[in-house]
């Protein structure tokens, strides 16, 4: 380990950025560019990859893009600039569950990794100290980890079909009012979880209830609005923790938190996902196996994490209730 002196000059973030790029360039990044032009007159216009999310995996895979050599990669997000992925949004815990050891993002390369940005930024007895890596530090890393490779993401850009096209494929945006279409020679969906469906309110809520009632937490709280009132949350996972205590700590008179199972699930089976055999070869397991994986972690689920489900038992007028289903 090195420890720079007591009066060294501080390092900032952008040395961390240069010193990055130094690294980057010694292991070969940007690899030559090997597409050439397609021969059509509107080949200037036609984008290498299309990326459909800036989140963390839309960065990480426009960077090993980049680095493979393709040059016109655009990335598409609906959100705001700095808003991409959930976490500036509608996750409202203080730090993420996964344990701040995990690796993968920054290709080996030590300066790209958040444990250098972090010491950079705190010091490095701060990352000894710290338990699980604040959510806020974890998006302001990918902003900047997008900034090292000068990733530039085209925001509240919607899109909204993606369908082939002779040999390439249309992508079809909104912007603001503006309906677009672009063309690509591949297309990479890296939606998030915006990707795997709708998010969903139970019917016999929504069509019950005025809609000043009831909020989705993937959506805008005004927790405000909730002082002095009796809250219920439906379900047990983070969210329905998070959310319950910013309502607590809103003023909400009691929270009660119901679920239909008749205990919390007390192990956390995505753990095992995390070790370097399944990382590696996770995508090398039969279809079967991985659609057994899945349903398995649907039936067991997995518990809120620790510092949430703490804080909420630790809050008056908060209630666990199990075996509460929500009939109507
Ligand atoms: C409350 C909460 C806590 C979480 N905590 C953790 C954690 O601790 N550790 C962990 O590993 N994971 C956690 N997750 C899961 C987390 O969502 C993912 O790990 C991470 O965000 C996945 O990154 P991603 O890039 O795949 O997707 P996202 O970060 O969700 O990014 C997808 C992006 O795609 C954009 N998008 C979607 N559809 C379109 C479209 N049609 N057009 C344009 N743009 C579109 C979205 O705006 C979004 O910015 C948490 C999720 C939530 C909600």
């Amino acid at each position: 380990m090195m420890i720079a002196p007591i009066d060294a000059p501080r390092v900032t973030l952008d040395d961390l950025k240069q010193a990055a790029l130094v690294d980057l360039a010694a292991l070969g990044y940007p690899s030559a560019a090997w597409l050439g032009d397609l021969p059509r007159p509107d080949a200037a216009d036609i984008a290498d990859a299309i990326i459909v999310g800036g989140g963390q995996s839309g960065v990480t895979i426009a960077a090993a893009l980049k680095w493979d050599g393709l040059r016109h990669i655009r990335v598409l997000d609906s959100g705001a600039p700095g808003a991409e992925g959930p976490w500036l949004t509608f996750a409202r815990m203080e730090e993420l569950r996964t344990p701040k050891t995990q690796v993968g993002n920054e290709f080996n390369v030590v300066n790209l990794s958040i444990r250098r940005w972090f010491e950079t930024r705190y010091g490095q007895q701060a990352w000894t100290d710290l338990p699980r890596i604040p959510r806020t530090d974890w998006k302001a890393y990918l902003d900047w980890y997008a900034d090292v490779f000068e990733i530039a993401i085209t925001n509240h850009c919607d899109v909204l079909d993606v369908a082939p096209e002779g040999d390439l494929i249309a992508v079809t945006t909104r912007i603001g009012g503006r309906i677009e279409k672009s063309l690509a020679r591949t297309v990479v969906l890296a939606t998030g979880y915006d990707g795997a469906g709708a998010w969903r309110v139970p019917l016999f809520v929504s069509e019950a209830l005025a809609p000043e009632k009831f909020d989705h937490t993937n959506g805008p709280v005004d927790f405000d609005a909730l002082k002095g009132l009796r809250v219920g949350v439906l379900g047990h996972g983070a969210s329905a923790f998070d959310n319950a205590i910013k309502a607590l700590e809103a003023g909400a008179a009691s929270v009660d938190l119901c679920f239909r199972r008749a205990r919390l699930p007390r192990t956390n089976p995505h753990r095992a996902v995390e070790t370097p055999g399944m990382m590696t070869h996770y995508p090398e397991l039969s279809e079967t196996t991985r659609w057994d994986i899945a349903r398995f972690f649907r039936s067991v689920d997995q518990p809120p994490p620790l510092r949430s489900f703490e804080t909420a038992m630790r809050l008056e007028n908060f209630k666990l209730r199990p075996a509460t289903p929500w009939l109507r």
